[in-house]
């Protein structure tokens, strides 16, 4: 076995229940299975985290917010918002996802990246859950992290097709962390808190395109603010087969992009920690191999 091997971590509970839907909970267990029969990841690799604790989480969502998921008393305008019928699985799962994050952030800062099969719901406010997240998962742990002063300065590198709104809005007065996002401009969600950088794509945007933007605009984020942390938000959902994206990149196309974005931070001695975000291909085994093929960027240049 390899000294070098990657940690990830990943819940089975992940999986939730959720009736027909465009959000395949099942995309978690599927990339955890893939990854360790191609040997990208053995078994005794992947971790299964604790949830997060309600302390940790009141960093960052409201406290009225959270005795409503506690209690299950979400409104209806609220579930509507969140895209998702809400149950305590669905609770469980969130939390279980913010300790996840958590706990890949830690490990990175040990051992320089680490991965989590889950995470990235970059759209739940402080008071509030929309557009299939429930708890914002990074803010969490970033606001832990650096609350036990475990690190000071982080960087949010979100490449989701989707913009990062809640985690914008989160940190916005929070100089330390530096929130960017690159995602399809005319796409959910229409209003846009403003992070630290964002570039709004145009539609069908292609590989090339988006590299040469991604090239130019990292270093900024890196050198600009010198984070001693990066969560990675690898959204698989910039895929030219997605359902909820209008960019156009390839398959390989994105693994670039993975591949630049460990490049970068690699060469400067940042921590990553990479968790998963959206992902919508028509075919889920698209989603599954984008999603793998993250994780075997990570592995390559652990
Ligand atoms: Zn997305």
């Amino acid at each position: 076995m390899s000294p070098q091997k990657l940690r990830a971590v990943w819940s089975p509970a992940y999986e939730v229940d959720i009736g027909a839907h465009v959000f395949p909970t099942e995309k978690y267990r599927r990339v955890k299975e893939e990854l360790v029969r191609d040997g990208t990841l053995t078994p005794d690799s992947i971790r299964h985290p604790e949830p997060a604790d309600w302390e940790s989480v009141a960093r960052v969502h409201s406290r009225a917010y959270l005795d409503r998921i506690k209690e299950g008393t979400l409104t209806r305008e609220e579930e509507r918002r969140l895209e998702l019928p809400f149950s305590t699985a669905l609770r469980e799962a969130s939390l279980l996802n913010c300790g996840g994050t958590l706990e890949a952030g830690r490990w990175a800062l040990g051992e320089g990246m680490a991965v989590h099969l889950g995470g990235g719901f970059h759209h739940a406010f402080a008071d509030h859950g929309e557009g299939f997240c429930l708890l914002n998962d990074v803010a969490v742990a970033g606001a832990e992290l650096r609350a036990r002063q475990e690190v000071e300065r982080v960087a949010i590198v979100d490449l989701d097709v989707h913009h990062g709104n809640g985690t914008a809005a989160i940190f916005c007065q929070e100089p330390q962390v530096f929130t960017f996002s690159m995602h399809q401009e005319a796409n959910y969600p229409f209003l846009k808190p403003a992070g630290d950088l964002d570039v709004g794509l145009e539609d069908g945007v292609d590989d090339e395109a988006y590299l040469d933007l991604l090239e130019r605009h990292l270093p900024t984020v890196l050198d600009g603010h010198g984070p001693q942390l990066v969560f990675y938000l690898a959204g698989a959902d910039p895929y030219r087969e997605d359902q909820l994206g209008g960019l156009a990149l390839s398959m390989n196309g994105l693994r670039l992009r993975d591949r630049t974005v460990f490049r970068e931070c690699r060469a400067r001695g940042i921590p990553v920690a990479t968790v998963l975000a959206g992902g919508y291909a028509r075919r889920l085994a698209d989603t599954v191999r984008i999603h793998g093929n993250t994780v075997r960027e990570a592995r390559t240049l652990l």
